[in-house]
């Protein structure tokens, strides 16, 4: 840090303490070549995700455009907003986590592991448009599967 005083690149920190919730962090600094001190303050920044699509490009991660998707695939479902807000966290989280770049179509299976297992109708719809399935045979065969699932929790019961 340079020093306002004199301009010098050399200090040392005297002390460090946490404001805010830990968010921000207060640093007295003392001037190697004066000794005189200042403050400085250092504050967490959100991390950025880039998003690399099938065409190569690049962009920022946008809760908006996820937001977007969901609520087509959602439509008249009964899926409460609140839902949707922890579907988009639980996704976002899950990808800071992995990485500071990450897949779009990797995006898209996180969002369908969450739709999944909050509504199965939306799922397809929002599988349907994502995950690009390679043939009607494989989209029959998830479908059967969740079928013969909730057979065999029918069967339990
Ligand atoms: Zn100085």
């Amino acid at each position: 840090m340079k020093c306002p005083y004199c301009s010098s690149n050399s200090d040392t920190v005297v002390d460090s303490r946490p404001l805010d919730d830990a968010t921000v962090i207060r640093r007295r600094r003392e001037c190697i070549a004066c000794n005189k001190r200042y403050t400085t303050y250092e504050r967490l920044e959100a991390v950025l995700i880039t998003v690399i699509k099938k065409d190569g490009t690049k962009e920022n991660f946008e809760r908006s455009k996820v937001r977007k998707g969901l609520l087509t695939a959602m439509r008249k479902r009964s899926v409460s907003t609140q839902d949707l807000e922890k579907i988009i966290n639980t996704v976002e989280c899950d990808l800071q986590e992995i990485g500071m770049e990450v897949s779009s179509s990797l995006i898209g299976d996180k969002v369908m592991e969450q739709l999944k297992i909050v509504d199965e109708v939306a799922y397809f719809r929002f599988a349907s448009v994502y995950k690009d399935f390679d043939s009607l045979d494989v989209f029959l065969g998830e479908i059967k599967d969740i079928v013969k699932n909730k057979k065999m929790e029918v069967g339990v019961k």
